[in-house]
């Protein structure tokens, strides 16, 4: 009873002194859960977060045709113009590092981002997926490592998935 009486009166005091009201802990307004796409660019550095492939074999064959159409008659006007034809190794160099050189990188920068996409992804493994523009052909949409334009309904074994030669088709599911 006593004690009772002396907790309420100790209560009291604490609530006149405004010591009983509980601290609000306020909630960090951006909490929220960690996805995992954030920690693709870490363990991939050829990952790209868009679902349309930066680079495909058609886009490098693009810029090829375009740098010479613009290069050669270029080219030809200059060595024409100021008689230029014995430095015609001069015009080769040219197309080297302009053209060559620079699809030749892009395509190397190409199949990095194609063995990402084998060793991490369903479609790579589909018969619809499309290693050259990195697309499903089923349904004409881009493949990325974090897309998959099916969800994996549409999956389909590619016809060479499991087996190293067409004799021994049969073994793999026997
Ligand atoms: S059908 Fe589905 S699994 Fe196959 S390539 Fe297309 S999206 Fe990928």
């Amino acid at each position: 009873m006593l004690q009772r009486l002396y907790h309420t009166l100790r209560f009291k005091l604490l609530e006149m002194r405004g010591l009983t009201n509980l601290p609000v802990i306020s909630q960090p307004s951006s909490a929220r859960s960690l996805d995992e796409r954030e920690l693709y660019p870490h363990l991939f550095p050829n990952y790209k977060p868009e679902a349309t492939p930066e680079i495909t074999v058609g886009s490098i064959l693009t810029w090829i045709l375009l740098k010479l159409a613009v290069l050669m008659p270029l080219m030809w006007y200059l060595f024409e113009r100021f008689r230029l034809h014995e430095y015609w190794l001069v015009g080769l160099g040219a197309i080297w590092l302009i053209v060559v050189y620079p699809a030749f990188m892009q395509y190397q920068r190409f199949k990095a981002q194609t063995q990402v996409l084998e060793a991490n992804t369903l479609c790579a493994k589909c018969r619809h997926f499309d290693e050259t523009g990195h697309f499903c052909k089923l349904l004409d949409e881009h493949v990325s490592l974090t897309y998959t334009p099916c969800g994996g309904e549409s999956w389909e074994a590619k016809q060479s998935f499991g087996r190293n030669n067409q004799n021994d088709e049969d073994e793999t599911f026997s």
